[in-house]
């Protein structure tokens, strides 16, 4: 057994095993020439515990929060691919960019101002690609501080990918509802959203993620269109939020 398992609770390695084969076999039966991604949220989590799934193969992970993984990607292999799903501040890109040069993806824009300020910065920290971003889309119609309305998408993702030459439109995210559960209705216009902006900018609607699907809800996602799934604490087990200020 790995060291970190705990009586009664799977070892990280384990649990990313299962999460892993559910994804793929949840894209097969999707019908998915490629397998939908597998975001591994370890946000709260320690280095130790990202560690054990690297070492059991794991590459892509997803943090919420700037400091944390500027703390912790330092400790880690660069040759990880970090998502940041969190809310992101203009005041804090700057550092984000310039800290963790293995930034794969920022899943989280939902304005020009801060698609404006990610860009300039990608340009200030001499990164070779453009760093990959999701414009965050509000999918719940509910009162909600985060992500740009569905009429709104069309716009901000026009803007991303022509005004922002360091940046590339990777695709579209959404939490689903606010108290971060989903419904079908949630990823079904994330889909409507993605179908707008292919028309809009002349792609396939293939070449636009949809980042959509949570511990929960991560296989009712995959059919219903996700390429990239967040899971957190189906891998990590529980967090806790006590040391968060
Ligand atoms: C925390 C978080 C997740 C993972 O949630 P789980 O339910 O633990 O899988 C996914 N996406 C976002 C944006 C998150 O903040």
């Amino acid at each position: 057994m790995a060291a970190s398992s705990v009586a009664g609770q799977r070892s990280v390695a384990d649990a990313l095993q299962d999460v892993a084969q559910r994804v793929e076999a949840a894209g097969s039966k999707a019908g998915r020439a490629k397998p939908p991604r597998l975001v591994a949220v370890s946000k709260t989590k320690p280095a130790e515990a990202v560690r054990e799934a690297y070492d059991a193969g794991h590459r892509t992970f997803g943090e919420n929060y700037v400091q944390e993984l500027l703390d912790k990607a330092p400790l880690l292999p660069s040759d990880i691919q970090w998502h940041f799903i969190g809310h992101l501040q203009s005041n804090k890109v700057k550092a984000l960019v310039e800290g963790v040069p293995n930034l794969s993806m920022i899943e989280t824009v939902d304005s020009a101002k801060l698609a404006d300020r990610i860009d300039r910065c990608v340009a200030g920290a001499g990164r070779k690609e453009p760093l990959a971003v999701a414009v965050q889309v509000n999918t719940s119609g509910e009162e909600s501080k985060y992500g740009v309305e569905p009429a709104d998408v069309v716009a901000l993702a026009t803007h991303v990918a022509k005004a922002c030459p360091h940046l590339r439109l990777a695709g579209l995210m959404t939490i689903g509802m606010p108290d971060y559960s989903s419904r079908p209705e949630n990823f079904e216009c994330l889909a409507k959203c993605r179908d707008e902006v292919a028309a809009a900018l002349g792609m396939s609607p293939d070449d636009l993620e949809l980042s959509m699907g949570m511990s929960g809800d991560f296989e009712a996602a995959i059919a219903m269109g996700s390429t990239n799934v967040r899971v957190g604490s189906t891998i990590f087990g529980a967090r806790d939020y006590s040391a968060k200020k």
